[in-house]
């Protein structure tokens, strides 16, 4: 079988993991400040603060942000429904917007007019690895003053315009075992603002300020010393990873035939947390079963919008988006990830080009 995704743990990860077990000290201590100057420095911001999970960095980005009952946030209408969620745990309620066609990242042009006397930020998703439009969001965010809180959990090493993803407002990382680094389970809230800094740095350890003095309400959000260990390992690794996903997904587009292939717009630099093509004509179901008879891992990130989500339906939060609909219909994800050989690349193009001929799909 050719996975979807595969975590590279190497004996770097083996021995940084075993010293922190032999160290003494598992929780959160030296190799977490380590891993958050590593990660600070890599991303060319002030702070980096190492949080539990991609989902706890998002709630612990808006926390810092002051963002809770009252407040609305503009989340794109086609994502992980984590992004949403954390604007629902911090007592928020998300307001969607549409996505472009091109790249299935929030559409700028869209934005203002979802924007309300009770909007405080835009969460933008550099979807799939693919940065967002950070100039025209920017330039919204600036005119509004709403905070701009990015989800870069698929999005390590992306850049826009050659500046970072999660560098221009306040990122949000996951290391979730499937992303382009993992730490197994993990995240990082990284920030150029001291005052939203300090505030995540409470709200991760229950909102002490001093030991035993509760400041605000916080939780646990903490990383442990293991996955620092394996994130310190990883973090150097990223790169050549990343350049290794785009010279996979640029073979399989050069090959694939009968799908739409993903677009990498200028001034954009496409990390490809996945490759994700896009099967017109009701067609993906038959191409998607045709490709696990393969033995091919296939995924459709994600089958429904937000506003499509029983949660979100009970909640009132809907809308009309047509562009994020048909994203749900067409999409198709296949395997790029660093690990695979040429010979699984072959595979995979063998596979799609056979099935697109027999289910008669067409480029659409
Ligand atoms: C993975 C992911 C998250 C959540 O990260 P976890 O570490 O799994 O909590 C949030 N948003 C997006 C877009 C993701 O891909």
């Amino acid at each position: 079988m050719i996975r979807i995704a595969q975590p590279i743990i190497g004996p770097e990860e083996e021995e940084a993991v075993l010293a922190a077990l032999r160290s003494g000290q598992l929780a959160q201590g030296p190799l977490v400040a380590q891993f958050e100057a590593a990660f600070a420095r890599y991303l060319g911001v002030r702070h980096a603060v190492a949080v539990s999970s991609g989902t706890a960095a998002l709630y612990v980005a808006l926390r810092a942000h002051d963002i809770g009952p009252g407040d609305e946030v503009l989340v794109p209408a086609f994502t992980f429904a984590a992004t949403a969620n954390a604007v629902l745990l911090a007592g928020a309620r998300p307001i969607l917007v549409d996505i472009k066609k091109v790249d299935f990242t929030i559409d700028p042009k869209r934005i203002e007019a979802a924007i309300t006397p009770r909007t405080k930020a835009v969460l933008p998703v550099h979807l799939y690895g693919h940065p967002c439009d950070m100039t025209a969001i920017g330039e919204i965010a600036r005119r509004h003053s709403l905070a701009v809180i990015e989800d870069a959990a698929q999005a390590a090493g992306a850049s826009w315009q050659g500046r970072k993803a999660g560098s221009f407002g306040t990122g949000c990382f996951s290391f979730y075992a499937t992303k382009n680094m993992t730490t197994g389970e993990g995240g990082m809230v990284a920030t150029d603002d001291d005052e939203v800094a300090r505030r995540a740095r409470l709200l991760r350890d229950h909102g002490e300020g001093e030991r035993y003095r509760t400041d605000l309400l916080g939780g646990n959000f903490r990383l442990t010393e293991l996955a620092a260990a394996l994130g310190l390992a990883q973090l150097p690794k990223l790169d050549a990873w990343n350049e290794r996903r785009r010279a996979n997904a640029a073979w399989l587009s050069e090959h694939l035939e009968g799908v739409e292939p993903p677009t990498e717009r200028a001034g954009a630099y496409h990390v490809y947390h996945q490759y994700t093509v896009r099967v017109p004509n009701g067609r993906r179901g038959a191409l998607l079963a045709r490709l696990r008879e393969q033995e091919i891992e296939a995924v459709v990130y994600y089958p429904r919008c937000l506003h499509q989500q029983p949660l979100y339906q009970q909640l009132g939060i809907g809308g009309s988006f047509p562009v994020a609909e048909r994203a749900a219909e067409e999409v198709l994800s296949l395997p790029v990830h660093p690990a695979l050989s040429q010979h699984d690349l072959e595979r995979i193009a063998a596979a799609v080009n056979e099935a697109t001929a027999a289910v008669g799909v067409e480029r659409g």
